[in-house]
C-alpha cells in the first residue's frame, strides 16, 4: 500500500488520528512487558526513522516516546531540505526512509536552492505545513509492520558490567520507564532524545527544565547511566527558536515576495509530483535587522541570561543577540515563512532570541514589515547533555556498550536532516545486530550519510554540526539526483532495509538510464554533419573528427531533448530521463577521472610513506586536522595512511600525488 493510500485510509477510520494514536499506545502497554528486538527511545526525527528501518530490516521494534501526539514535531523551522540538508533528505528516501514522502505530502512551497551552480550542489528544500508532515509520519510508523509504540518516558537505561570475555565491553539489556513500571528487554537500544537530555530552555532571565516548550526533559538518569556507569563523555550544547508571529499582523508590501519554483520538485523518487499543486503553493517574504534591532540587542544584554553565558551562540543557526554582537552594524536577512496552509502563524528565520518576551516584542516592531507584529509565542533557548560522538562505531554503536546506538541530536548535530539520516542508519544496525547480523558502515565515497558519520565518529563535534556539500569530497558523484542509484540497490541487496516494490523500481530505472547511454554512445557523427544540425551549439572551430551524442550532450546548450529530435528512433523512449541524462553526461567525465584516482591509490597501497616528511609545511591541500594526524601517527605506507580515523580521501589523493611527484624529481636529480 502506498504512503498516501495508508494515510486515507486511517484518517477515514478513524476521524481524530490522535485518538487512533491513543488506542494503539494502550494496546502497546499491554504488550510492553514482551522482549523486543530493538527499543528506539524518542519520537522525533532520528527517532522515527530508526524504529521505522529497525522494522524494515526485520526486527521487532518498540518505539517509546514521551508523547505521541508530538511523533514527528517540527521543534524549530518548518521546512525541510536545503543545501547539503536537501541531499541528506534524498539518501534517507533511497534508503526507504520517511521524511521525503512526508515533505511530499506536506510541503507548501518548494524550491531548489543553488541553481546558479551545478546540479551536483543543488538543494532540494521545501517549507512544511507543520500539522500534515506530523501526521504523515504518524500514520506512516502506525502502518509499519512489527512496529509497536508507545507513550512513556524512559527513567533508566539497563546495562550489564563490563564483561572480561566480551572485550570488557557492557551490553545494553533494556529499558527501565518513569513510573515503576516493570522493564522491558531489548538486543538493542536506539537513544534519539534529541534536545531533551538533561535539557533546561532559557527566556529574558528566567530557566527552566524543558527539552522543548512544553515538553519536560530526559530524565536526569538517563545521563547519570551514560555518564558515571558507561563512562561516556558527554558534553553541553545550546540551540535557540525565534517568536512566532501572527500572520495577520504582517505587513508582507513592506517586505521582498519570495515566490516558489513554479514546478515542485518532489524529494522522493517515489514521487512524480507533490501533494500541493504548483498554484496552490505559499510564497515566503525577505525582509532585513536594522540599527533599531541592533540598539534592542545591545540595550537588553544585561537581561538575557542565554546570551550573557555565551555571546557567541551556535555558529549555524545564531541568536540575532549573537549575530548582532558579533557583526555590529552589519544588516542580516529575516526570511517570514508560513508554518502552514492554513496557519495563521508566520516563522521569521533568522531571529532566533532569549531575551524577554516584553523586549522580543519591541525588537521585531523595530523591523517596518513587522512594526504591527503580534507575538503568538516568544522566542526561547535550550541546553542540553550530548555524547561526544568520537565515542561511536560507524554503525552508530557505543564502542563501550554492546548494543546500544546513539542518534541525532544526541550526537552534538542539529538539525531534522541530520537527525534522520543518522536514525535511520542506527535503526538499520540496531536491528541486524540483534539479528545476530554484521553492523554495516556506510563511506564517505557513496552518501552523505557516510560523510555525516565519518565526521562525527572521527572528529567529534565542538559546536553543533550541519551538512555542507563542502564536506564531501567526492561530491561530482554524490549528487541529489543519483540518490536511488548509490543506495536503493545497495539498501536492499546488502541492508536489507528497502522494499521489494522499490527496488524493482530502481532497476528499471538503472537499466533504462544504462541503455540510454549506451544509445548516445551509438548515435555519432562526424562534427561537420553536428554542425550542420544543431548550429547554434558552439562546437570549437578546431575540433574535427566524430562526436558520440554523450559527448555533445556535455554542451550547455544542448539538451537531451535537442538530441532525440535529430535521432527520434534510437532516443526518444528515454525522454522520462532527460534531465538525469543530461546531468549525467555533464558530471561522467569527473567521475570517471576520480574513480580511476581511487583505483590507482588502491594499486598503490604499498607505496612507501618518507619517515622524515614534515606534514605542516607539505605544500598541497590538507586541513590541519589531517596534517596533525599524519604528523602523530606517521604511517610507513599509503594504505597506512587511508585507514587512519579522520584521514579523508581527497587528503589521500593530494598525499598520494605530492610523494608520487617528489620521487619522480628526485629520480630525475639522481640521472643527471
Ligand atoms: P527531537 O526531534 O528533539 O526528538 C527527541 C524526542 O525524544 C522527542 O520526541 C522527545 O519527547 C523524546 N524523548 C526525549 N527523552 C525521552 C525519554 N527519556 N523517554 C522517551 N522519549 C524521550 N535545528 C536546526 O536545524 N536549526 C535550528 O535553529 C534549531 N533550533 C532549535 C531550537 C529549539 C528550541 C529546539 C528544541 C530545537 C532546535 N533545532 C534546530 C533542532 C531540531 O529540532 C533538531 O535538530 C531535531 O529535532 C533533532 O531531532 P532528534 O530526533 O535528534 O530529536
Amino acid at each position: 500500500m502506498s504512503s498516501n493510500s495508508a494515510f486515507s485510509m486511517l484518517t477515514k477510520k478513524f476521524p481524530s488520528l490522535e485518538s487512533f494514536l491513543l488506542l494503539v499506545s494502550r494496546h502497546a502497554s499491554h504488550l510492553a512487558r514482551q522482549r523486543y528486538d530493538v527499543i528506539v527511545v524518542g519520537g522525533g526525527h532520528a527517532g522515527t526513522e530508526a524504529a521505522a528501518a529497525a522494522s524494515r530490516v526485520g526486527a521487532q521494534t518498540l518505539l517509546v516516546t514521551q508523547k505521541i501526539k508530538t511523533i514527528g514535531a517540527l521543534s524549530c523551522n518548518p521546512s525541510l531540505g536545503g543545501v547539503g540538508k536537501g541531499h541528506l533528505v534524498k539518501e534517507v528516501d533511497a534508503l526507504d526512509g520517511i521524511c521525503g514522502r512526508a515533505g511530499d505530502w506536506a510541503g507548501i512551497h518548494f524550491s531548489i536552492l543553488n541553481r546558479r551552480k551545478g546540479p551536483a550542489v543543488w538543494g532540494p528544500r521545501a517549507q512544511l505545513d507543520r500539522q500534515r508532515y506530523r501526521q504523515f509520519i504518524q500514520s506512516e510508523l502506525l502502518s509499519t509492520p512489527g512496529l509497536t509504540i508507545l507513550e512513556g518516558s524512559v527513567e533508566e537505561l539497563l546495562v550489564t558490567e563490563p564483561n572480561p570475555e566480551e572485550h570488557g565491553q557492557h551490553k545494553v539489556t533494556g529499558i527501565r520507564l518513569a513510573g515503576g513500571s516493570l522493564p522491558i528487554s531489548a538486543g538493542s537500544v536506539v537513544l534519539t532524545t534529541g534536545t531533551f537530555l538533561s535539557g533546561s530552555l532559557f527566556m529574558g532571565q528566567t530557566t527552566s527544565p524543558g527539552g522543548r516548550i512544553g515538553d519536560a526533559p530526559s530524565s536526569t538518569g538517563m545521563s547519570y547511566t551514560l555518564r558515571e556507569r558507561l563512562g561516556l563523555k558527554l558534553g553541553r550544547l545550546r540551540t535557540g527558536t525565534p517568536p512566532r508571529i501572527v500572520k495577520s499582523s504582517v505587513d508582507f508590501h513592506e517586505a521582498t515576495l519570495h515566490p516558489p519554483d513554479s514546478q515542485p520538485s518532489p524529494f522522493s523518487f517515489l514521487n512524480t509530483h507533490t501533494h500541493c499543486k504548483p498554484e496552490e503553493q505559499l510564497p515566503c517574504f525577505l525582509t532585513f535587522t536594522n540599527p533599531g534591532v541592533d540598539n534592542v540587542v545591545r540595550e537588553s544584554v544585561h537581561l538575557n541570561c542565554h546570551i550573557q553565558q555565551d555571546t557567541k551562540g551556535p555558529r549555524y543557526c545564531p541568536s540575532i543577540e549573537s549575530r548582532v554582537l558579533r557583526f555590529p552594524g552589519r544588516r542580516h536577512q529575516v526570511w517570514l515563512e508560513p508554518e502552514g496552509m492554513t496557519s495563521d502563524l508566520i516563522y521569521p528565520q533568522g531571529l532566533s532570541m532569549t531575551m524577554p518576551p516584553d523586549i522580543q516584542l519591541r525588537l521585531i516592531r523595530e523591523i517596518p514589515a513587522l512594526r504591527r507584529a503580534e507575538i503568538q509565542t516568544p522566542g526561547y533557548g535550550v541546553q542540553y547533555d550530548f555524547v561526544c560522538p568520537t565515542q561511536l562505531s560507524p554503525a552508530l554503536q557505543v564502542k563501550s556498550t554492546q548494543g546500544l546506538f546513539l542518534a541525532g541530536q544526541i550526537n552534538g548535530t542539529t538539525g531534522y536532516e541530520e537527525a534522520a539520516a543518522q536514525g535511520l542508519w542506527a535503526g538499520v544496525n540496531a536491528a541486524r545486530a540483534a539479528l545476530s547480523m554484521p553492523t554495516m558502515a556506510l563511506s564517505r565515497t557513496n552518501s552523505y550519510i557516510g560523510v555525516l558519520i565519518d565526521d562525527l565518529v572521527t572528529r567529534g563535534v565542538t559546536e553543533p554540526y550541519r551538512m555542507f556539500t563542502s564536506r564531501a569530497e567526492f561530491r561530482t558523484s554524490l549528487r541529489p539526483d543519483n540518490a536511488d542509484l548509490r543506495l536503493t540497490l545497495k539498501g536492499f541487496e546488502e541492508v536489507g532495509c528497502v522494499s521489494s516494490m522499490r527496488y524493482k523500481g530502481t532497476v528499471r530505472v538503472r537499466d533504462s538510464l544504462q541503455e540510454a547511454i549506451a544509445a548516445l554512445q551509438d548515435v555519432s557523427m562526424s562534427i561537420i554533419n553536428w554542425r550542420h544540425k544543431l548550429p547554434h551549439v558552439p562546437i570549437s572551430e578546431t575540433k574535427t573528427g566524430i562526436l558520440t551524442g554523450s559527448e555533445l550532450l556535455q554542451y550547455n546548450d544542448v539538451s537531451f531533448e535537442t538530441l532525440a529530435a535529430v535521432f527520434p528512433e534510437c532516443l526518444s523512449a528515454y525522454r522520462e530521463f532527460a534531465q538525469r541524462l543530461k546531468i549525467e553526461a555533464v558530471y561522467r567525465p569527473l567521475c570517471i577521472y576520480q574513480q580511476k584516482e581511487m583505483e590507482r591509490i588502491q594499486k598503490e597501497e604499498s607505496m612507501s610513506l618518507p619517515q622524515d616528511l614534515d606534514y605542516f609545511s607539505l605544500p598541497v591541500s590538507l586541513s590541519q586536522e589531517v596534517r596533525e594526524i599524519l604528523d602523530r601517527v606517521r604511517p610507513t605506507t599509503l594504505g597506512a595512511a587511508t585507514r587512519l580515523q579522520g584521514i579523508t580521501p581527497a587528503a589521500i589523493v593530494n598525499l598520494f600525488n605530492y610523494v608520487r611527484h617528489s620521487d619522480r624529481k628526485l629520480k630525475r636529480m639522481q640521472r643527471s
